[in-house]
């Protein structure tokens, strides 16, 4: 790998040494699902593995598009964890912030969609790994060196976690990083939608740069209206960019002085599943080496256009991380190939 060759194509194994580093936040957990379509959990004659997690999923999209990732969090000491920390190093994602739990379990998670087109879930967390990381346990060096920090709300959960995503992130924020977050609202494994809404509002005002879906817009503002009201209704005075996505309806921006929307790109989707981390993903990895495109609505607008790009492709496959775009896959969706 040449480091000096513009030619070089980043597959996610060679972190570009320029650019800044992005650390996410959270839990890395293995989906099982079903080896055929439309099934009930209980009906299913298999499972597949799929690794996933919102946040790991962000640091590899980062890592894929070239970008510098270190994903931090706790896995359990068994087959699964290592082999998730084993995905994350082939991703080129630095694994310098994970811990492992010789207590514990990697968490998994059965998912099915149903024919009726219900969603059915079965988490094994009682408890996993990931619920267990400590403040204690955080790698604050590698934490401090990060240009952007980012997390979810999952982590937010229950304690000791909750008490280590809170004090890593104000470690992040008092070393000048970015602090980005995009909520990932799973309900299933909150203890009400009450708790749930309580948890992620509790850091709203913290984040420079939030990531909401039309799903998440509705719960958070308890409105079944997806405009420019609502979303502004969830501004903060310290936020500096508010996106809500709305699938294949692309996304739309929003920030102190200027908003609008960019549409998506018409793919054949078949798992639109990481489509949100790979927006993220993507957004990040250009935002990361130059924050001023935050107010510049003409380069804010192209690099949407590129993240809804990585949203589109990331459907075309499935899984989610299998799915994840390398920038030359990007611009030839961009360029119409
Ligand atoms: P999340 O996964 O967080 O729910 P979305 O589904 O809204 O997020 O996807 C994020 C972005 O990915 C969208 O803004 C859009 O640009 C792109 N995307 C998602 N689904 C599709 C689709 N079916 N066709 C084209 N682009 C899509």
């Amino acid at each position: 790998y040449n480091t000096s060759s513009s030619m070089a194509v980043n597959n996610g194994v060679s972190p570009s040494p320029t650019s800044g580093l992005i650390v996410s936040f959270g839990e890395m957990l293995i989906d099982f699902v079903p080896t055929v379509s439309g099934v009930s959990l209980a009906e299913a004659p298999g499972f597949l593995k799929a690794p996933g997690g919102a946040p790991a999923n962000v640091a590899i999209a980062v890592s894929r598009l070239g970008g510098r990732a270190a994903f931090v969090g706790k896995l359990g000491d068994d087959e699964f964890g290592r082999m998730l920390a084993g995905i994350l190093e082939e991703s080129g994602v630095s694994g310098e912030g994970i811990t492992f739990d010789t207590g514990a379990r990697t968490a998994l998670a059965f998912v099915t969609l149903r024919a009726d087109g219900e969603r059915e879930f079965m988490f094994y967390r009682n408890p996993s790994a990931d619920m267990l990381l400590t403040p204690d346990e955080l790698n604050l060096d590698l934490i401090r060196s990060g240009k952007v920090f980012h997390y979810g709300s999952i982590s937010l959960i229950v304690e000791p976690c909750r008490s280590a995503h809170l004090k890593a992130m104000e470690v992040a924020k008092d070393a000048g990083a970015l602090l980005s977050y995009d909520p990932n609202l799973r309900l299933p494994l909150w203890p009400s939608p009450e708790e749930a809404r309580e948890q992620i509002m509790s850091i709203w005002d913290k984040a420079d740069v939030i990531k909401v879906s039309d799903v998440e817009l509705e719960f958070l503002t308890g409105s079944d209206k997806i405009d420019d009201e609502s979303a502004m209704s969830l501004w903060h005075p310290n936020l500096k960019l508010l996106l809500v996505t709305l699938g294949e309806k692309g996304c739309r921006y929003y920030t102190k002085n200027f908003h609008g929307s960019v549409d998506a790109f018409h793919v054949t989707a078949v798992d639109t599943t990481g489509a949100g981390d790979s927006f993220v993903g993507a957004l990040l990895c250009k935002i990361v080496d130059d924050q001023s495109v935050l107010e510049d609505e003409a380069r804010l607008k192209e690099i949407l256009i590129f993240a809804c790009a990585c949203g589109a492709i990331t459907t075309t496959k499935k899984g989610a991380i299998p799915a994840l775009p390398t920038e030359s896959q990007v611009l030839s969706l961009l360029n119409g190939e």
